[in-house]
């Protein structure tokens, strides 16, 4: 079977034991253990793939019970390392009564942001690229997929978050961005497919809209169109994205011919966006992944 390899932060989410008040009016918090690329490994793992996650966490006990974390849901953490000297990283986070989520991270720096370049773990990154990583599928390689899961507070403005995050565009082969990073990056107020093509670039093989409860667009060099998701009950949108981007790279690294095969992609985006849609409907991101069975079950409008 295939690997994927999801790179980046894990961190734990504090959130408010009552929803929709401010971080100040909180009376306590909850801790969420994510960070989207160690939900995306979950996600993938859990649907039955194989993944491994990479990435730095504090040598503290918050660290180590994420690395566990990872464990007990069946992804390798072989690619984990901790930093002595910098703690795990936390963000406060709530959904107000308007709407609006409001962060609060504890970053100064933490662990996830000091993995150098020597304690990156080659052979795991070397495991994808053998053929047995990619799965050998039809027009097979290694493929990089890159989500910029945009938190303007960690930037130092918003002009630099839009440079670093477009910096990454011609090395990746699948970018997924939700509508808001869309406008946000093309500086408009709209989804439309003429500002989507503006993030289009000829080395891209997939580029992926995503749209909350309206399921996802997609834009290949030739093809486009957009799937809708399904009717469920949104209770917590956390973690969506990143249920989405799993399924999606779990099933694409077995068979990466739905890149070139729009019904095969349509039907393989119609299941990554079950997976979405089914991460809404409960409270928190890792909890509410969902297995292949529930996937299914609505697909199949069981
Ligand atoms: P987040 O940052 O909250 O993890 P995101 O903004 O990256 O998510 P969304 O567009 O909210 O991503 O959701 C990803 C996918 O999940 C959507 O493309 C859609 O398929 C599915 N989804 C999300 N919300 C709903 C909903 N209310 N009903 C049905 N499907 C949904």
């Amino acid at each position: 079977a295939g690997l994927v390899v999801s790179f980046g932060e894990m961190l734990i989410d504090f959130v408010p034991t009552v929803s929709g008040v401010s971080l100040a009016e909180a009376p306590g918090f909850l801790k969420a253990p994510g960070g989207a690329p160690a939900n995306v490994a979950i996600a993938v793992a859990r649907l039955g793939g194989r993944c491994a996650f990479l990435g730095k966490l504090g040598d503290d006990e918050f660290g180590r019970m994420l690395a566990a974390i990872l464990r007990d849901n069946g992804v390798d953490d072989s690619g984990v390392t901790f930093d002595a000297g910098a703690r795990t990283a936390l963000a406060f986070v709530t959904l107000r009564a308007d709407g609006e989520r409001e962060f609060m991270f504890y970053r100064n720096p933490s662990a996830d942001m000091l993995l150098t370049e020597a304690e990156l773990n080659l052979d795991l990154v070397r495991k994808i690229c053998s053929p047995e990583g990619h799965g050998g599928g039809e027009g097979g390689g290694a493929l990089l997929s890159y989500d910029p899961n945009l938190r303007l507070p960690l930037w130092p403005s918003a002009a630099e978050a839009r440079e670093q995050i477009l910096s990454i565009w011609d090395a990746a082969d699948i970018i997924k961005v939700s509508d808001v990073e869309l406008e946000f990056l093309t500086g408009t107020d709209s989804v439309e497919d003429e500002v989507a093509m503006r993030l289009w670039r000829p080395s891209l093989k997939l580029l992926l809209v995503t749209l909350g409860e309206k399921g996802c667009k997609y834009y290949t060099k030739d093809f486009h169109g957009s799937v809708e998701s399904f009717t469920v009950k949104q209770v917590d949108t956390t973690g969506a994205g990143d249920a989405f981007v799993g399924a999606l790279l779990g099933k694409i690294i077995e068979d990466q011919s739905a890149l070139q095969d729009e019904k095969k992609l349509r039907e393989l985006l119609r299941f990554a966006n079950a997976c979405g849609a089914i991460t809404t409907t409960k409270k928190g991101a890792i909890p509410s992944l969902p297995n292949i069975s529930e996937a299914m079950q609505l697909m199949e409008g069981a």
